[in-house]
This record gives structure tokens, C-alpha cells and sequence, in this order.
């Protein structure tokens, strides 16, 4: 059945004469908040990377809300990723960093000033507008980062490893603000994380990964409680 979220078919993904990525089928329903976990170089960035448009698909198909975009621009997507290296401008201010793609886009100035507002205001970075990245905390820039992505208005957020560089205590208020904004924006957000309390505290569906496969799917607690496997129930089971 169609499904207005993404839906991946037979994705496959060789580099080389390397496969990757072997046939992985997965609906992603809209508005859910889906975490891909699994070990160092399992093909967690590499199937993400794939649903943004910056690698291309060997083989299979993926829509977004309804849409075949297997062979479109990361651009026309409705998507946008926020990278574990913020990748901001150091020599542009907070409030350009956020209305940079707008202007790329040719958005009205009118417009790009309201989203900026409105994405400040989610993310408590009003008063940061003037400053430029390198005199914010990293919290503060990971907030910028977001807040990149949420001017665009994507259909679908894509987050890799977002707070990996954040020391302990700020990723865990930085993951209660990425629950918070999921619930007030309700977007589709798909998040690579190797962390089991971020995979299972943010997560309506954790897709475990082994290989370029998926081992398991499922909420949190069918994964937690009914493994199956060894591998998963050694994945989701171990404490940090
Ligand atoms: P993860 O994000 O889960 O750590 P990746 O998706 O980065 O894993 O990598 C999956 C596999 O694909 C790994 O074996 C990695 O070495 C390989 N790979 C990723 N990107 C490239 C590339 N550009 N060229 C060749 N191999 C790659
Ligand atoms: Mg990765």
C-alpha cells in the first residue's frame, strides 16, 4: 500500500565492485521518528546519504509522500540533513549561516526573515542571531545546525549522528530538544545514531542494521523485549 512518509525498495549500494547495501525494502510511515542504529560501518550514513540524494542508489527505488525521488536532486527532495560536523560558515553571522540556503533558493527576503524568527524562537537562538559560530558553545551550534534545516520547512529530516561530538550532559538535553521538536513540528525524521539510550528514548521505530541488512525493526520495547537475536538483543541490551 502506499504509504505518504518514505518508502525504500530494494535499495542496493556498491562501491566498486563492493556491495554495501543488499536490498533493503522499509516503509517509513509519515510524521514518525525513525532511528537507524547498528556497529561502525554498517551502512547506517550510507542508506541515509542515499535517502538525501548525495549518493546515488546502485539499484531499487525510494519515494517521499508518495513521490519517486530516486533520481532527483538533493534539493528537490523535500528533505534536509543535519551532519554531525555542523558544517556552518565561520565568517558569516548565525542569522546568515540560517538564511543562507533560503537566499541560494531565491526565497523573498520577507520570508526568509520569518522563517529565521520562527526557527530561532524553536530553538532558543534568538539572542544568538548577531554571533558567528566560533563564539558559540557547541550545543549552540548543533542548535544553529537544526535550525538550518528547519527554515527549508523539508518534509523529512535526516539527521546523522547528530550530538556525537557533544560531551555527555549536553547530549542528553540536546536529545530531549530533538524529541521536543519532533513533537511540535511532526515531521518524518530519520536519525543515525551507534547510541542504544538515543536509539531508544527517541525512537517510534528502531531499524537495527548488520552488514548492509536489516537484522530487525520494530519499536523500542518489541526490540528490547523480544530480540531476534543474539546480535540485537547484544546491541540494544548493553548499557554504554
Ligand atoms: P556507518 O555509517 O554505519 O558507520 P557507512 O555507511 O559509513 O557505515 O559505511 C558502510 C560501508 O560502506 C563501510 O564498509 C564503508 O567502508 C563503505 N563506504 C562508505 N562510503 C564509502 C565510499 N565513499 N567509498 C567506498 N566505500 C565506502
Ligand atoms: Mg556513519
Amino acid at each position: 500500500m502506499a504509504d505518504t512518509g518514505v518508502v525504500l525498495t530494494e535499495i542496493r549500494k556498491s562501491f566498486g565492485n563492493l556491495e554495501v547495501i543488499h536490498g533493503i525494502d522499509l516503509t517509513i510511515s509519515e510524521g514518525s521518528f525513525v532511528v537507524f542504529v547498528g556497529p561502525s560501518g554498517c551502512g547506517k550514513s550510507t542508506l541515509l546519504r542515499m535517502i538525501a540524494g548525495l549518493e546515488d542508489v546502485t539499484d531499487g527505488e525510494i519515494e517521499i509522500k508518495g513521490r519517486n525521488v530516486t533520481d532527483l536532486d538533493p534539493s528537490d527532495r523535500g528533505i534536509a540533513m543535519v551532519f554531525q560536523s555542523y558544517a556552518l560558515y565561520p565568517h558569516m553571522s548565525v542569522r546568515d549561516n540560517l538564511a543562507f540556503g533560503l537566499k541560494m533558493a531565491r526565497t523573498q527576503a520577507s520570508e526568509i526573515d520569518a522563517r529565521v524568527k520562527a526557527a530561532s524562537a524553536i530553538l532558543k537562538i534568538d539572542h544568538l542571531l548577531d554571533r558567528r559560530p566560533g563564539q558559540l558553545s557547541g550545543g549552540q551550534r548543533q542548535r544553529v545546525a537544526i535550525g538550518r534545516a528547519i527554515v527549508r520547512k523539508p518534509d523529512v529530516f535526516l539527521f546523522d549522528e547528530p550530538l556525537s561530538n557533544l560531551d555527555a550532559e549536553l547530549r542528553v538535553s540536546m536529545r530531549i530538544e530533538i524529541a521536543r521538536l519532533h513533537r511540535e513540528l511532526g515531521n518524518t525524521m530519520i536519525y543515525v545514531t551507534h547510541d542504544q539510550t538515543e536509539a531508544m528514548t527517541l525512537a517510534d521505530k528502531i531499524v537495527v542494521l548488520r552488514d548492509g541488512y536489516i537484522e530487525q525493526a520494530g519499536t523500542p520495547r518489541e526490540i528490547y523485549e523480544r530480540p531476534n537475536n543474539v546480535f540485537v538483543a547484544g546491541f540494544i541490551g548493553s548499557p554504554r
